[in-house]
């Protein structure tokens, strides 16, 4: 039994009214929401790194992905949706990747990024940064 139901169970328990027990539920979700958050900013979000998927993901969770990048692609292997995981307005499509054939270098340039993919605006399966 954790705190927040004991303190329900001082308050009236089961003789307590449903309009009581619906506050003492939000009062639950809410106080869970607030240490799940928590836990996520604090532990979750350190151990991501910049520009991957699974960071992308928190931020998202938190409702903070606003500032990155909206461009999307197909992932060809798996025919997933993909969103590049990096910073909005990121995008110059004169910054070409790194320097051997297909980006292999792991240098993006300023194309989009997510995981091992890199695309451009005009690749075949990418929809632009512009695109919502
Ligand atoms: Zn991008």
């Amino acid at each position: 039994m954790g705190i927040a139901h004991r303190d329900w169970a001082r308050r009236g328990g089961r003789s307590a009214g449903a309009a009581e027990l619906a506050v003492h539920i939000a009062e639950v979700r809410q106080s869970d929401l607030v240490r799940l958050e928590a836990l996520v900013r604090g532990t979750v979000l350190p151990r991501t790194h910049p520009n991957t998927t699974a960071r992308r993901r928190v931020l998202e969770a938190l409702g903070e992905a606003g500032g990155l990048c909206t461009a999307r692609t197909v992932e060809m292997s798996s025919g997933d949706v993909i969103l590049c995981t990096r910073k909005a307005g990121h995008y110059d499509p004169d910054d070409l990747p790194g320097s051997s054939a297909g980006g292999r270098t792991g240098r993006p340039g300023g194309w989009h990024l997510a995981g091992g993919a890199i695309w451009s605006d005009i690749g075949a399966a990418g929809y632009p940064h512009t695109a919502v």
